[in-house]
């Protein structure tokens, strides 16, 4: 970063050549020119043969077949590779212990906002690693996800880019609530400020309390869920007038809405409301569908999840209340997707990776193609330029262009061939830092 600050610094300076004579020579931003194979830019077009990528400091400067390597540029050969823009994932809990490692169960009442950020500093690095350069953190206790987020942009941390919710708003003893306890357990009953929040006045409190102490978006759970006690994974949980009062006081802050939603009529009460996505929406049914056209919701499907949950495999791991919503939300999940893709419904990326463990987001791509009928080219928009835009950042990334942040990952092989190539990627750069294969290291944040 200090380039970046001494730049910066001298451009304002007087420019006298006397000044210039006495100012120590200013380190230009460095200039990285990659060689691309392959290159997939997430625009959606073809992919393009033996391209030139220029970088200069954070940003791409240029890109295409034509362009000439600048001189003095540090090359990046990955001719033998496809060359995408950085993956982004818009349904993480970085911040927490992953489902099914020791007692993630009790999580609530042994562990400290503290612990969870620092499970989040490894998480974040194994999801960077695996291509994920921007997520999307939709809910962490504590405010956890804040600092972690907070330590990445200040180069503390290596993880991606993050915009993060605080805490998820729920009913009192919904699905984001803690439930199973004595009361007081707490200390006091939680409230607002943990996200908890039952009518419109305090849902108001509540949203304005994340956005208070640092939410770049708003994460409400509309329905019940697989890995809550006490509720049935498809039932609303807000009431019409609470999701209007979420969706009318994150609009006046700026912020966009994610909602998890599983059962039919909580994803249909909730796109109807207006927020910017569902998350998970297992149970849909031709009219849900036909209501998420209309009001131009995202839907974020996290498979992954459901894989993980629900699978034979993954559920294994769940007490037996939650394995058996688990199976239930897989099942219906798998034919929803399909109705989904069909029915035109915008779709963005999203695992729900901390169900299952972090760095196997790019599974997700896979599930898409082989359960949900897109194509690798569709797979890739979604979790490229697609999630960019749900997210609110297709100006910054999301697709390899000249003037955007330079997010790049290169895979060996075709992913249009073989989806399953964007599991293991061989190079990572975010924002002009490289953080996996060659050159990694050589930038200090
Ligand atoms: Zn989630």
């Amino acid at each position: 970063m200090r380039r970046y600050v001494s730049a910066v610094l001298l451009a304002a300076a007087p420019l006298g050549a006397a000044a210039a004579q006495q100012a120590p020579a200013a380190p230009a931003a460095e200039v990285v020119a990659i060689r691309a194979g392959t290159l997939i830019d997430g625009r959606g077009g073809g992919p393009v043969r033996n391209a030139v990528i220029v970088i200069r400091g954070q940003r791409i400067e240029a890109v295409g077949p034509g362009v000439a390597v600048p001189q003095g540029a540090r090359v990046v050969d990955l001719s033998r590779a496809t060359v995408l823009p950085g993956f982004i994932d818009a349904h993480v809990h970085l911040a927490g212990r992953t489902i099914g490692d020791g007692d993630w169960v009790h999580s609530a009442v042994t562990e400290s906002a503290a612990d969870l950020a620092i499970y989040g500093v490894a998480n974040a690095r194994r999801t960077l690693e695996a291509g994920f350069t921007t997520v999307r953190n939709v809910g962490a206790g504590g405010f956890a996800d804040i600092a972690l987020r907070n330590g990445i942009n200040a180069g503390r941390v290596p993880g991606p880019r993050m915009l993060a919710a605080g805490n998820s708003l729920g009913i009192t003893g919904g699905h984001c609530d803690d439930n199973g306890y004595v009361p007081g357990i707490f200390g006091h009953e939680p409230g607002p400020l943990e996200g908890i929040a039952d009518g419109p006045e305090q849902i108001r409190q509540a949203v304005r309390m994340q956005v208070k102490y640092g939410a770049d978006v708003i994460k409400i759970c509309a329905t019940g869920g697989v890995l809550s006690q006490g509720d049935a994974v498809g039932v609303q949980q807000f009431d019409d007038e609470e999701l209007r009062a979420v969706v009318q006081t994150a609009r006046l802050l700026e912020r966009r809405v994610a909602a998890h939603a599983h059962g039919t009529e909580g994803i249909i009460a909730a796109a109807r409301a207006g927020v910017n996505s569902i998350e998970h929406g297992s149970f849909l049914t031709d009219e849900a569908v036909r209501v998420l056209v209309e009001q131009r919701t995202w839907l974020v499907p996290t498979l992954m999840a459901g894989w993980s949950v629900g699978s034979e495999e993954g559920s294994r791991r769940l007490p037996p209340w939650a394995a058996a919503k688990g199976r239930a939300a897989w099942a219906a999940m798998q034919r929803s997707i399909r109705l989904a893709v069909q029915g035109g419904v915008r779709i963005a990326l999203g695992t729900d990776a901390g169900v299952f463990p972090h760095g196997q987001n790019a599974r997700e791509f896979e599930l898409l193609v082989t359960l949900g009928g897109m194509t690798p080219m569709q797979a890739i928009q979604a979790g490229t330029m697609n999630a960019a835009t749900l997210l609110g950042l297709e100006h910054e990334v999301g697709s390899i262009e000249a003037g955007k942040l330079a997010d790049i990952v290169a895979v060996p092989g075709d992913p249009l061939q073989d989806i399953t190539v964007l599991q293991r990627p061989v190079f990572v750069m975010k924002g002009g830092e490289v953080f996996a294969g060659p050159g990694a290291g050589t930038r200090s944040p």
